[in-house]
């Protein structure tokens, strides 16, 4: 359905997007994860015709972004990060200025009325925007993605400045969409796009670094253990016999220490591995007694983290496979 190849895009000396690509099939709803300033914004500006790219290919079923840009951008609706809302019209206005420019064909009254059914505006349809709330705003500026019917829908941080109830409504909305749309979705919330998407695109620094299934990162945010332990016994040496052990990655000191003899350590734990006798028997032998060894979780934060700074490394898959 969609299908990026090499976008490259600068500003000046600073390249925004080094080289992106990925596809999405029909149905997919898909998440655009990364920090801020990863590119997220640019590569939706990309892809749907608002911003030229320095080199690089779009298609939208399969019609090329460039050089056939009507029929291309006809597949998609956007909400952009601003949605470009007119504040002096009233809703019902606004919508039918959309649906003008965008030279819709569907019947005009329904489909409008029905649009702001899907996104509950309908009663303030006769509203100056100006006059509505933040959360209203938000839900006319997806109506005017809707309008169309478009296949294709592309939101860049949809939730962005709503108050928690107003994010569960949008996110409730998105959901729905996704069963009858193609849904892409930027954000840098984890749990945002945990909730409601198939698969998530990780970028960081114009690059994609991570391409996963929701649910491939949920196991690994499952079986991935951290753990913290205390040990009374020379730091460097210490350190040094955890990380000779088979099973334990990322180990690194920790800043809060006991005091005296104790420090304190944080490491992993691959998947399928249970390291704790190891290590047991391994400081016990050295006379460095455990003082503690608890679990201490990991969470989507984490992992995200881990992927941006590791450049799509898991902390279960190729960190154990290379240690070994
Ligand atoms: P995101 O949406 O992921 O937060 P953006 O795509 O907005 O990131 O920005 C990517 C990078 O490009 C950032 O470093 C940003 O500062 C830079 N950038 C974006 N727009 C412009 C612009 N118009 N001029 C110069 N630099 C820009
Ligand atoms: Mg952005």
């Amino acid at each position: 359905m969609i299908k990026v190849e090499h976008l490259v895009k600068s500003y000046g000396t600073h390249y925004a997007l080094s080289d992106v690509s990925f596809e999405i099939a029909e149905g997919e709803v898909v998440g655009f994860l990364g920090p801020n300033g990863a590119g997220k914004s640019t590569t939706m500006n990309i892809l749907t015709g608002c911003l030229s790219s320095n080199s690089g290919t779009v298609t939208v079923n399969g019609a090329d972004i460039l050089k056939n840009p009507a029929e291309a951008k006809r597949q998609i609706g956007y909400l952009p990060e601003q949605p470009p809302l007119y504040t002096d019209m009233t809703v019902e206005e606004y919508l039918g200025f959309v649906y003008d420019l965008k030279r819709c064909t569907l019947a005009k009254k329904e489909h409008i009325a029905e649009v702001c059914e899907v996104v509950r505006i309908a009663d303030v349809r006769r509203r100056l925007i100006r006059n509505l709330s933040k959360g209203y705003r938000q839900r006319v500026g997806i109506a005017q993605a809707l309008i169309g019917n478009p296949p294709v829908i592309i939101f860049d941080e949809p939730t962005v400045g709503l108050d928690p109830k107003q994010i569960i409504e949008v996110r409730n909305l998105l959901r729905t969409l996704g069963k009858k749309h193609t849904v892409i979705l930027s954000t840098h919330i984890l749990p945002e796009v945990q909730a409601i998407c198939d698969r998530l695109l990780i970028i960081s620094e114009g690059r994609i670094v991570a391409d996963r299934s929701t649910d491939e990162l949920t196991r690994v945010i499952r079986d991935s253990r951290r753990w913290r332990l205390k040990v009374a016994g020379p730091e460097r040496e210490v350190l040094g016999v955890l990380r000779g052990i088979p099973g334990v990655l990322r180990a690194e000191p920790q800043a809060d220490r006991e005091g005296g003899e104790v420090s304190t350590f944080s490491f992993e734990s691959a998947a399928g591995t249970d390291v704790r006798a190891d290590i047991f028997y391994a400081l016990a032998e050295r006379k460095w007694p455990v003082y503690g060894l608890e679990a201490v979780g990991t969470d989507l934060e984490d992992v995200f983290l881990q992927l941006v700074e590791h450049g799509g490394e898991l902390p279960t898959e190729k960190t154990a496979r290379r240690r070994k």
